[in-house]
């Protein structure tokens, strides 16, 4: 049966912007035979936007399509930049916002290298306690200052006096986020003076930057800073400031265990922008096919990128595969695979020169200067260009 009423706000003023149908349900799968990567689950993704709180979720998402399990591999730390990225945001949690001497959950740990970054920073004197259903590894780390459970956070953890709670990239993957930070809520019945501070990305970055690519399965549930804060007083805390950061693309929230008021929501300008958005996207697929096809006439093309972007971008633009090469990823797991729904091979930079590739799109403007920085030094030519151009 499809939701009627905001899964945030509980109103029923909902309006479609944008529908694909069958698409591939998984864009992080590690798949390592071509037929099989054209055989995955697919779904469709029917987004709607609540003109009430500008929330945005897929009403036709199916949970019981996605496994995340072995196969499932969303490591982005191959990245010199972004584990630059998430060691600044280790310092600004220590540093600037006071997680000293705290202990600290983490929901949806994933392999615990954030949760070991803020126990492990020099003087902060943190401990950790991970959960993630599908946590794989010891149990116990540093010892007993950082422990791990192969399970969900909830009220049945009250037990841990957790004086902060981060989660990040969690709630736009679930179709009932209220459930999960109610949940979070009841954990902390005990702990009345913890913080919170949650990860997102934010949905209108996306539709102003007309990120066609940035719609995908996964993610369900994708917020504005006001439904963020909404969904968040609505389970029951305060929200001290919701923030941009990673260069607009996610949405940083702070809160506290409090019993607040519901404030009326608000923000619905990103209804229009949803509007505008949907109007325009044939127009862009469009562009964005011509662009490669005149690439195309300087040699071979592929992408940077093989992670949920690069996935749906290949699956919008390029379902047959006649025109992107292959796939690049600095991820070693993804190298040797195949992309979700097209079957895309995903290589290495090296393996770009004995393919004869001339040109790449780069899915992630952030990462330009560290890609151009590693061809450089790889003696690879490549032009390397991007939507922000
Ligand atoms: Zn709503």
């Amino acid at each position: 049966m499809k939701i009627c009423r905001c899964p945030v706000c509980e109103n029923s003023r909902l309006s479609l912007f944008l529908l694909r149908e069958n698409v591939p349900v998984h864009q992080n799968l590690v798949v390592e035979c071509q037929g099989s990567a054209r055989d995955v689950t697919r779904g469709d993704l029917e987004l709607m936007v609540c003109g009430s709180c500008g929330f945005v979720f897929n009403r036709a998402f199916d949970r019981s399509r996605l496994s995340y399990g072995e196969a499932y591999d969303n490591t982005q730390s191959c990245s010199a930049y972004f584990d630059a990225y998430l060691d600044d945001l280790v310092r600004d949690m220590v540093e600037r916002q006071g997680v000293k001497n705290c202990t600290i959950v983490e929901v949806g740990c994933g392999k615990g290298s954030f949760l070991r970054k803020l126990v492990n920073y020099p003087g902060s004197n943190n401990s950790g306690y991970g959960f993630d259903p599908s946590y794989v590894g010891p149990a116990v780390e540093l010892d007993g200052r950082l422990q791990f459970s192969a399970r969900y956070y909830d009220e049945a953890c009250a037990g841990i006096a957790a004086d902060v709670v981060v989660c990040r990239h969690v709630i736009e993957h679930v179709p009932e986020p209220l459930q999960v930070l109610r949940s979070v809520r009841a954990a902390l019945a005990l702990s009345s003076r913890a913080r919170v501070f949650f990860e997102t990305p934010c949905v209108d970055w996306i539709l102003r930057n007309r990120v066609l690519w940035d719609f995908f399965y996964e993610h369900c549930s994708l917020f504005t800073a006001g439904s963020l804060g909404l969904a968040f007083r609505r389970a029951g805390f305060a929200v001290e400031r919701v923030s941009h950061i990673f260069s607009g693309q996610y949405l940083w929230l702070e809160g506290s265990v409090a019993n607040v008021d519901e404030a009326l929501p608000t923000d619905v300008e990103v209804v229009s922008l949803a509007v505008a958005y949907s109007s325009d996207e044939q127009r862009m697929r469009r562009d964005w096919l011509q662009r490669l096809c005149s690439l195309r006439q300087c040699g071979k093309v592929s992408l940077w990128g093989a992670g949920a972007k690069g996935a749906t971008f290949a699956n919008l633009i390029d379902p047959d595969c006649s025109l992107i090469e292959c796939v690049v990823d600095l991820n070693p797991r993804k190298q040797g695979g195949f992309i979700p729904g097209t079957g895309h091979p995903i290589v290495a930079p090296e393996e770009l020169r004995r393919r004869g590739v001339s040109s790449a799109v780069l899915m992630n403007p952030n990462y330009r200067e560290e890609n151009i920085k590693l061809l450089e030094s790889a003696g690879i030519e490549l032009n390397l260009t991007d939507w922000s151009e």
